[in-house]
């Protein structure tokens, strides 16, 4: 497979540069979310990355392949033949369901489920913004996090609009005022969005702080945490 996709780039490279000599190649297969390929130039030699979804694909397809990513590299026109060819196969009922597959379980991998052993975050989330919103606040994604952190109790990360809670939480033996507490503190940072000061993260106004006051077991929260 490898061979037969390294003469395939550079007969297609003969093809587009008929007077320049060959440059060395690495072809390599990569699991990519989204069927993606790169194509660049190092030292003289091309790295091409392909995605995995096109391994097995038939020939003719990898070479409209091949002729697109490197008419892309040296600014030549693209054989509308080949776009065709492509896009097609892409489009191709087959290839697009196996691209959504491959998608939502790499994207289940990455981001952890809101459902523990022991507490459902998205059940909390819900039950506090009924109590103290008004059912008000849209629910960000809420996942425990992958590893057992104790420096971090939970954080709001406004990159993926998530809500993570350390795992170490996950526990019968961890009251549920304590889960939500954590919970709650999060969800006052989605309804009092920092103003950013220098490279602070985490600000806690006098709004936000009268406002965690309200909580009913802040004390007993807190101090449970503490002697964590
Ligand atoms: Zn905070």
């Amino acid at each position: 497979m490898r061979d037969r996709l390294l003469h395939i780039f550079q007969e297609t490279y003969g093809e587009l540069s008929p007077r320049s000599p060959t440059p060395e190649f690495t072809i390599e297969f990569f699991a990519f979310t989204n069927i993606n390929h790169t194509i660049r130039l190092r030292q003289g030699k091309l790295l091409v990355r392909l995605s995995d979804l096109l391994e097995g694909a038939p020939e003719p397809v990898l070479r409209a392949l091949a002729h697109i990513l490197l008419a892309k590299m040296y600014r030549k026109p693209i054989a509308p033949a080949h776009a065709t060819r492509y896009r097609r196969y892409v489009s191709s009922h087959e290839i697009t369901r196996k691209a959504h597959l491959v998608r939502q379980m790499r994207g289940r991998k990455r981001i952890a489920s809101a459902k523990g052993h022991t507490y459902d975050l998205e059940a909390v989330f819900d039950d506090l913004n009924t109590r103290f919103f008004h059912g008000l606040l849209a629910r960000p994604r809420m996942t425990w996090s992958r590893d057992h952190a104790r420096n971090s109790l939970g954080h709001y990360d406004p990159a993926h609009n998530a809500i993570v809670v350390s795992r170490v939480f996950d526990h019968p033996h961890v009251p549920r005022y304590a889960v939500e507490y954590i919970v709650y503190h999060e969800m006052l940072h989605l309804k009092h969005p920092v103003k950013l000061r220098g490279s602070r993260r985490c600000v806690h106004s006098a709004e936000f702080q009268a406002e965690e006051k309200l909580f009913p077991h802040l004390d007993k929260a807190r101090q449970f945490l503490k002697q964590l």
